[in-house]
């Protein structure tokens, strides 16, 4: 899992930059109508027939948003089509192409962009986007990646952060705090490795939490759900920053407030365990943590009997009058307000 010093390494320059694109992007394939020209020409060409054209991108810098000592290339860039995904399906929408720029240094040869392209592809193929540009450049130092998610819907079904009403329920899918403490676990082991190049780390027990921070999915799967159990979210985000800083957006954009419950946030047992382990409090790392892109949403209460005992969806609280501001109701009935705590590159 470490990085392995002893891979082949091809220079990139011995290559050129044409070749190298070339070879990259040689079995990308385009699924979609509206992918008119893909990788090839000055710039590609969509068409999506009048639909509404929804657009997100993301910039991750080698150091800052994540480290390869422990992030292997493959996994790298799944995650960087991942995080941009998961904004497009926040919107309600479908995603249907990416363009992905990568800048690396004289570090990084061939073999290592082959996987980091890997990863692009298997999140490509799984998620059902088609890969139609992006750029190639060199950086003075480390790795610098920067993915583009376009995606189309009915003006109707676009769901922004401002919709939510006073009574509206707040709904989370999956579950909080694996990534966070995934990566605790991940930097634990970094550390221990510095220490004993020899030892094998024992991640046995994290496998949940390591995933999660590792190879995150976007939930595609609950904007289908959402369609098919006919329940029209009134406003809607990812959660990328952790759940209290999402909350607090939504309750800016729609001018509400928020009773957010607890006892009910949702926990894996490993989230509990590992938390403990670590002598963390564990709603602490759900509100704060990030990085789960899980979708938050709130639904009109008429529609709760069609979400109920869902095993991927739990309401964790209710909007109010935005007087009465956002808070954390704990387990002990006492009222918390909710602070904006999630990782923020530019705080350290
Ligand atoms: P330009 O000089 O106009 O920027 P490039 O030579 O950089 O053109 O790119 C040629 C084609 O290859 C374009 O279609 C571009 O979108 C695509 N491309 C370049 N780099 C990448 C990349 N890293 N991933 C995917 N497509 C790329
Ligand atoms: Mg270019």
């Amino acid at each position: 899992m470490l990085e392995d010093k002893n891979t082949q390494r091809t220079s990139l320059e011995s290559l050129g930059e044409f070749a190298l694109i070339k070879h990259l992007t040689q079995h990308f394939e385009l699924i979609h109508d509206s992918s008119l020209k893909g990788i090839g020409d000055d710039a590609a060409v969509l068409d999506f027939k009048g639909l509404k054209t929804v657009i997100s991108t993301d910039l991750l810098v080698e150091g800052v948003h994540f480290d390869l000592s422990y992030v292997p290339l493959k996994h790298l860039g799944y995650k960087s089509v991942i995080v941009n995904l998961s904004d497009i399906y926040a919107m309600n929408a479908k995603a249907t192409q990416i363009t992905v720029s990568v800048a690396v240094s004289n570090r990084f040869g061939l073999e290592a962009l082959e996987e980091f392209y890997a990863g692009v592809a298997m999140a490509c193929k799984l998620y059902e986007v088609d890969l139609v540009g992006g750029d190639t450049t060199s950086s003075t130092k480390g790795m610098l990646i920067s993915v583009t998610a376009i995606g189309v819907a009915e003006e109707k079904d676009i769901i922004y952060r401002k919709g939510a009403k006073p009574n509206d329920l707040l709904v989370v899918s999956g579950d909080l705090g694996g990534p966070y403490l995934g990566l605790q676990v991940l930097e634990r082991e970094k550390e221990v490795f510095k220490v004993n190049p020899a030892s094998q780390p024992d991640l046995e027990p994290y496998q949940y939490i390591v995933e999660r921070q590792l190879k995150p999915e976007a939930r595609k799967d609950i904007i289908a759900l959402l369609e098919k159990l006919d329940v029209k979210p009134t406003a809607m985000i990812d959660i990328s920053d952790g759940l209290s800083s999402e909350i607090l957006h939504l309750c800016e954009q729609s001018e509400v407030g928020c009773n957010l419950f607890e006892d009910k946030i949702p926990l894996d047992p490993t989230v509990i365990s590992t938390a403990e382990e670590f002598k963390m409090d564990s709603t602490m790392i759900a509100l704060s943590g990030g990085e789960e892109y899980e979708l938050l949403f709130t639904i009109d209460q008429k529609d709760f009997d069609k979400i109920k005992g869902n095993p991927d969806l739990t309401v964790i609280g209710h909007m109010t009058e935005k007087k009465e501001g956002a808070h954390l109701v704990t387990r002990a009935n006492t009222k918390i307000p909710i602070q904006a705590q999630g990782w923020n590159s530019f705080s350290e």
